[in-house]
């Protein structure tokens, strides 16, 4: 029996509890949109009752369920691990190779909608949390779960709930998603940006009396990367810009009078004023009418969501590098993570400081076929049992 508890707490892990918990998570349906996290709900209730801790379920005005549950004492140092229990959709099921909600494992790999983004990260916490309490550990602080609904969807019947019942109080946080077992101590924010242009409707057969608004906003499409300053950040890189989403004109005969684009411009910690970030976009319309005076475009930002940063030196980052260290012989890098997670809520709105962390590969999210290596995850729940023994005294 090892006597460092770190050690102690990391061989109490099963791995086959791992796999076990990830897959039945995996068969608990959480579309999002599509179902409910209720399936997905009992499934960790179950867990955390049986490591003789008592989750209690908070449903926002939508009845989405989020778990809570908290192990070890009152007292000392408090730690939350947030990972959502929501998908995306499994998309059209003939593009994987296997049935989305079976949980099967195929050359090492656990294959299904949620794998690694996030029922296997959320079975590798718990699993983490078990062999705390398996190896009869005493912690001196606190560690809790916030198990959360809606995260695909901006969170807002999720960790926005817990914010809003102010149960965000912790002294630091982990966020769960997918990192490869990577240190992301920075996540990039964004602006939902609503350009339309503005024509004049002529008959089709007569397009010179008309101003065409869609043949506006392709020229300002065109130039869309300009809007993007060359500011590097030194985890998230530079920020982007994609047009996602287009609409405008009303009949195949007519000229176009309005043309409407949805714009993701994804923003990099230290880009915290929306004016700024929408000025490029003035800048080049500016430029475009001064080539032709009937361009017409306005913008506004639709939502705005901080970008987000941990500094490097936070006990949280300190205690997952060194206990990443201790498991797998090498010290992991800080990297940026590329989307939008519920970190947001616990940094910004709360001052927490957090790091996201998780075993996985956030590229194979959403995707067909999505996968987790079952090896990275029991590794994953190794080093969260380490984490939470060190961060928490045990
Ligand atoms: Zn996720």
């Amino acid at each position: 029996m090892p006597t460092d508890p770190a050690d102690a707490a990391a061989a109490a892990v099963d791995a086959d509890e791992v796999l076990a918990i990830a897959q039945a998570l995996i068969r608990a349906r959480s579309e999002n949109p599509g179902t409910t996290e209720d399936a997905a709900a009992e499934v960790v209730t179950g867990v955390l009752l049986a490591i003789g801790a008592s989750p209690e379920t908070v449903r926002g005005e939508a009845g989405r369920p989020s778990v809570l549950a908290t192990i070890g004492r009152t007292g000392g140092p408090t730690l939350a691990w947030n990972g959502h229990l929501d998908t995306v959709p499994a998309g059209t099921l003939d593009t994987w190779s296997v049935d989305p909600f079976a949980g099967d494992v195929v050359d090492g790999r656990l294959i299904g909608r949620g794998a690694c983004d996030m029922k296997g990260p959320v079975a590798a916490a718990l699993a983490g949390a078990a062999a705390v309490v398996k190896a009869g550990m005493e912690l001196a602080g606190s560690l809790t779960f916030h198990l959360v609904a809606d995260e695909e969807l901006a969170g807002t019947h999720g960790t926005q709930v817990l914010r809003d019942r102010g149960l965000l109080t912790h002294d630091a946080a982990i966020v769960g998603e997918p990192s490869n077992l990577e240190i992301a101590l920075a996540e990039r924010g964004g602006a939902w940006v609503t350009a339309t242009t503005y024509g004049a409707a002529a008959h089709g057969s007569q397009p010179h009396r008309g101003v065409n608004a869609i043949t506006a906003m392709a020229r300002f499409l065109l130039r869309l990367h300009e809007v993007v300053p060359d500011t590097v950040h030194p985890l998230c890189g530079r920020a982007t810009v994609n047009a996602a989403l287009i609409d405008g004109g009303s009949a195949p005969n007519m000229v176009p009078d309005r043309c409407v684009v949805d714009i993701d411009r994804r923003t990099i910690p230290g880009e915290t004023d929306p004016d700024t970030v929408l000025a490029p976009f003035e800048v080049l319309a500016d430029e475009l009418r001064t080539d032709d005076a009937t361009f017409d475009l306005r913008t506004e930002i639709r939502e705005w969501i901080l970008a987000s940063e941990t500094p490097a030196d936070t006990p949280i980052a300190e205690a997952i590098r060194s206990a990443t260290a201790a498991e797998t012989g090498s010290t992991p890098p800080d990297v940026g993570f590329t989307g939008i997670t519920d970190a947001r809520f616990y940094l910004n709105d709360a001052a927490i400081p957090t790091v996201i962390f998780g075993p996985g590969d956030l590229s194979v999210a959403h995707t067909a076929d999505e996968w987790i290596d079952v090896e990275e995850m029991v590794t994953g729940a190794r080093t969260y049992a380490r984490i939470f023994a060190s961060f928490l005294g045990a």
